[in-house]
């Protein structure tokens, strides 16, 4: 039995933001995307979204809805009898050389893909992806911006029962933030993990004595300290790093896998950036069989993609890291959904077919 797409459409969503979102390396006062719904010929539907972000994509919503123009008539069809990872990467092989340029349009599809298959096969994506449903929930963890109010914001969060904080630092002085950090550890009772992330924006040269300077707050790792040609050449640091947004460039990716980056912890999986859940999964078992461990998190998007790397974070094999997939502020540009996946201060299984939630776009595809 296959699902053939007979029809698709790429709606576009967002809004400026009331509050602007802030990394060492973006600002962003809006957050835009695009919902992709995908008919089949039995009459199901499946989305997925694509919300590049400036600053870390390559591409443009523009970019995306012109990929996903019709696509459903470049599709394969679904073998539905398969596995449904060999079923939709056979379905999408048509496009692979198309969508290579627009991983988030890539993202879109294979959710849409697997929101379809998973709602005609009754499974949820995490259990179309790892061959069963999944049971144990996954921790996320919370983040904290550095101001005032940091230390009630971690506080709440750790009331909520999230045991993972996650503090973006490179955005003030260096002695600043780390006499805020100091300040954080100090005031807070309850035992709780900490992450930094300076989005790469360190140089080489300050960057070792800055690890140095961060080893009395014993961070869990800190993601991107340097630009991704940097974290090739910082050798052996006084606490963990992770890569994240650099795994885009197959140096990177290939240096951190092959365990040449002595320490280097963990790698930090965003499906929009990656190409989509396939090869976010791909690359998280990799890197878990690299002694890596594998940390799934959004893009600052909306909620269909959200809840798609939810589901990719249920399907990884335990124990799994701490996700980065709290609510955030950018959903707020976005329809309000109630997302199943999440729950408290862990992910859970949504206990339904596919994606878990209602249809975006729900109108009739042309
Ligand atoms: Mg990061």
């Amino acid at each position: 039995m296959t699902a053939r797409a007979i029809a698709s459409r790429a709606r576009l969503l967002g809004a400026p933001l009331d509050r602007a979102l802030t990394s060492a390396r973006a600002t962003w006062s809006e957050r835009r995307g695009l919902v992709l719904t995908l008919a089949d010929d039995a009459g199901c539907r499946g989305q997925g979204e694509a919300s590049p972000l400036s600053g870390f994509s390559r591409e443009t919503v523009n970019d995306c809805l012109a990929a996903l123009d019709s696509v459903h008539e470049r599709l394969a069809p679904v073998d539905l009898s398969a596995a449904p990872v060999a079923a939709i990467e056979a379905a999408l092989f048509p496009l692979e050389r198309e969508l290579a340029g627009v991983p988030a349009a890539r993202f879109a599809l294979e959710t849409a893909l697997l929101d379809l298959v998973g709602r005609r096969l009754g499974r949820s994506i995490a259990a179309c992806l790892a061959g069963h449903e999944p049971h144990e929930p996954v921790p996320l963890s919370g983040l904290v911006a550095l101001g005032e109010d940091a230390a009630e914001r971690a506080r709440a969060l750790v009331a909520r029962g999230v045991r993972t904080l996650k503090v973006k630092v490179g955005l003030r002085p260096f002695d600043a933030e780390l006499a805020a950090l100091l300040a954080l550890r100090r005031e807070l009772r309850e035992p709780f993990a900490l992450r930094l992330d300076a989005n790469g924006a360190w140089p080489l040269e300050g960057a070792r004595a800055r690890l140095d300077a961060l080893a009395p707050l014993a961070p869990e790792w800190i993601e991107e300290p340097t630009s991704a040609e940097g974290l090739c050449e910082l050798g052996a640091t006084a606490v963990p790093w992770a890569a994240d947004e650099s795994l885009a460039e197959p140096t990177l990716r290939a240096f951190v896998l092959e365990r040449r980056a002595p320490s280097c912890a963990a790698v930090v999986l965003k499906p929009a950036l990656l190409g989509g859940l396939l090869h976010a999964r791909d690359l998280a078992l990799r890197a878990r069989a690299a002694g890596l461990e594998g940390v799934v998190t959004h893009l600052f998007d909306g909620p269909v993609a959200v809840a798609a790397c939810a589901e990719l974070a249920l399907s990884l094999p335990a124990p799994r890291a701490a996700a980065g997939l709290d609510a955030h502020a950018g959903l707020a540009a976005y329809p309000t959904v109630a997302l199943p996946q999440l729950a408290g201060a862990v992910i859970v299984p949504s206990g339904r077919a596919g994606l878990g939630l209602p249809l975006l776009d729900p109108e009739p595809l042309g």
